[in-house]
């Protein structure tokens, strides 16, 4: 075993990671990356299909990344924000208020085909414009739940007791406000006791919905799904009955367009936009978790084909926010992974003048803010996502991302023809693959079968990077893979199913 591997065994303690099966064999140790690829301390090249854990945009050792963090670094790395400004973090903060704007004032979405629910309530969009740095998806969460827990009390009263609604199967994040948002039993119920309580609403998860009375398609299954909305009722009835005992929620946590830990749930057409009017007329603060989905993640748009294409090549803009796509704007944005470019951990929390004025006051009536990391604002991190965010606005940067969700759409398809796969849920430039016994039953594979584990290391052996989450292979290509890239890592994905095909 080669001496970085045996030392990581000794002394390192992975994430999420059942360290008797780490201990069993080699682990890969990564040495260096160039675009899309991943290099071993051997030499064996991978392709990263799940960008580093959905942190990765551009592609590894861009060089205008690259450069940007070389500039900072001659300048300084880190000064604190307590106390002081500097010059990236500020620059950082225009740019980022600058591209959340959704430039609709009121919520207008593109989404309402078909609903059973239409909008009944014209409810104006706020404005983002204040940002506060923190360092994780995690901390990202964590200040916008105590931002608007105060604001909460501030603005209905300090004995009112702030409650929050998150959607089943949520992830937001390993910290203990967080977790408490979350609702993912495998990763929070061990710290039940630690947690403050939040309620459950139902996520469209089409694919295993009770209510989808669809037999079984060797299809999207949002697209063939037979149902009455019954999920976005579901939503109006918890609005409704937390109204009634005269605590209303004072905010709504959701990933839009698809969650992603969950499992890679996307939400039918339509379904965002009306649930975040339910919340809106129920006076909820709309916190949205963009940690995976942000920053072009969810795409160009809906479906890309050749005639996007060529409309985008004309006119090469993209929303970068999943909220923007149905035109809502949340009270509170919550950003990191990608917000670098995947290059160093940072985030931030976008809000309302609304909720940072209920924080001003007289220096002795301590309304300020006591939140904040040693980290916070760190120029390192702010100098690479001002490059990521030039990027991003690129005309290449844009058709990239439109060619790679198009080839990502055709190339999946030649998976349906497997029997083990269930559902096949592309948002974008992120697609979750559930794996299952037989599509015609749905039935699941036992979480101890560890399919998607198997899967994904006969994709390593192959050449393909990626984790699942249980049953369900996410691929998340960074933006530059290119299409022979992408074949190679659905071709490995196909050959690991077939290969868990004949293990049964
Ligand atoms: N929110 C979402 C939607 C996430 O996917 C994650 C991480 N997977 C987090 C929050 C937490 O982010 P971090 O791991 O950077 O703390």
């Amino acid at each position: 075993m080669h001496k970085l591997a045996q030392l990581d065994q000794k002394l390192v303690w992975h994430p999420f990671t059942q360290m008797r099966d780490w201990l069993k064999c080699e682990p890969i140790v990564i040495a260096s990356g160039q675009g899309a690829v991943l290099r071993d301390i051997r030499g064996k090249e991978y392709l990263d299909a799940n960008s580093s854990i959905w942190t990765n945009l551009h592609g590894h050792q861009h060089p205008k990344i690259n450069a940007a963090i070389a500039r900072q670094l001659k300048k300084i790395s880190h000064s604190s924000a307590l106390g002081f400004a500097n010059e990236p973090a500020s620059l950082l903060a225009e740019k980022l208020v600058q591209s959340a704007d959704c430039g609709l004032r009121t919520a207008d979405s593109d989404g309402h085909r078909g609903c059973r629910f239409s909008p009944k309530y014209k409810i104006g969009n706020p404005k983002l414009e204040k940002v506060f740095f923190s360092d994780d998806g995690s901390t990202a969460l964590e200040v916008a739940l105590k931002l608007a827990y105060e604001f909460t009390r501030r603005t209905r009263g300090a004995k009112t007791k702030p409650k929050f609604l998150s959607l089943d199967g949520a992830y937001h994040g390993d910290t203990i406000g967080a977790v408490s948002l979350g609702h993912i039993d495998l990763f929070h119920k061990a710290y039940g006791g630690m947690l403050f309580q939040t309620d459950k609403v139902m996520s469209p998860y089409c694919y295993r919905c009770p209510f989808n009375r669809a037999k079984p398609d060797q299809a999207d299954a949002r697209k063939y799904r037979k149902c009455d909305w019954e999920c976005v009722g579901k939503v109006e009835q918890k609005f409704s009955a937390q109204k009634r005992k005269g605590n209303a929620y004072a905010g709504f946590v959701f990933e839009p367009l698809m969650q992603g830990a969950a499992g890679m749930i996307p939400q039918p057409s339509g379904w965002l936009a009306q649930v975040t009017q339910v919340a809106r007329s129920h006076g909820a603060l709309l916190i949205a978790d963009e940690v995976m989905t942000g920053f072009g993640r969810t795409g160009i748009t809906c479906h890309v084909d050749d005639k996007t294409i060529s409309q985008i090549t004309k006119n090469p803009t993209a929303k970068l926010f999943a909220t923007q796509r149905v035109g809502v704007t949340p009270d509170f944005l919550c950003v990191a992974k990608g917000l670098t470019g995947g290059y160093l951990p940072m985030a931030a929390t976008l809000t309302t003048q609304k909720v940072f004025d209920a924080f001003l006051g007289e220096y002795e009536e301590f309304k300020t803010f006591f939140h904040g990391h040693s980290f916070t604002g760190n120029q390192l991190g702010a100098a690479a996502a001002l490059a990521s965010l030039d990027i991003l606005q690129t005309k290449l940067s844009v058709l990239q991302r439109a060619r790679l969700q198009k080839w990502m759409h055709e190339e999946l398809q030649t998976l349906w023809a497997l029997p083990h796969v269930g559902d096949i849920r592309q948002v974008g430039l992120v697609a979750g693959v559930e794996l299952v016994k037989d599509w015609r039953t749905r039935q699941p594979f036992a979480l101890r079968e560890r399919a998607g584990i198997r899967v994904c290391e006969a994709m390593a052996r192959r050449g393909a990077l990626t984790r699942p989450v249980g049953n369900v292979i996410v691929l998340m290509p960074p933006y530059c893979t290119t299409r022979a890239q992408l074949q190679k890592t659905v071709s490995a994905l196909r050959e690991g199913i077939i290969e868990l095909g004949k293990k049964q």
